[in-house]
């Protein structure tokens, strides 16, 4: 069945011109893009988009990093969508990624892993409302 899904390419991923790449990549396996925007995040929607780390030791980095700088926020739509680009995004751990994923080809390390994906229909459509409130989650 059809789905949408929230990708981000992530502040590091712009910061090193893999934007075309990475976009790409979703392009080429098939996905629809139904909305892209280069922008920065307010520290309030970072925190909203990784509420569930809050209490987490990484969580104050986590937002500095993805406040840090322009990022690429991304709905994509295709059958799967949510499954299929958490399987192309590769582990969080860029450094147990698999070869042939995104974090597994172009990342070294955990707290800058290029990209983000939504982790289930659920969060897609609540991150989706948080990011693009004028498009149908
Ligand atoms: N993260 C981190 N240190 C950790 C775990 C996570 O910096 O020990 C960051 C990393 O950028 C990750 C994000 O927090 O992508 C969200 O973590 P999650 O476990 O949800 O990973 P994801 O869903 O992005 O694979
Ligand atoms: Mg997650």
């Amino acid at each position: 069945m059809s789905e949408r899904t929230l990708v981000l390419v992530k502040p590091d991923g712009v910061r090193r011109g893999l934007v075309g790449e990475i976009i790409g990549r979703f392009e080429r396996k098939g996905f629809a893009l139904v909305a892209l925007e280069l922008r920065s995040l307010a520290r309030e929607t970072a925190e909203a988009h990784y509420d569930e780390h809050r209490s987490r030791p990484f969580f104050a980095e986590l937002v500095d990093f993805i406040t840090g700088g322009p990022l690429v926020a991304i709905v994509l739509e295709g059958p799967g969508a949510v499954l299929t680009v958490r399987s192309m995004m590769g582990t969080t751990n860029p450094a147990e990624a698999d070869s042939g994923t995104i974090r597994g080809d172009f990342g070294l390390e955990i707290a800058e892993n290029l990209v983000h994906g939504s982790d289930s229909l659920a969060s897609a459509k609540r991150e989706i409302a948080l990011f693009f409130p004028h498009i149908d989650p």
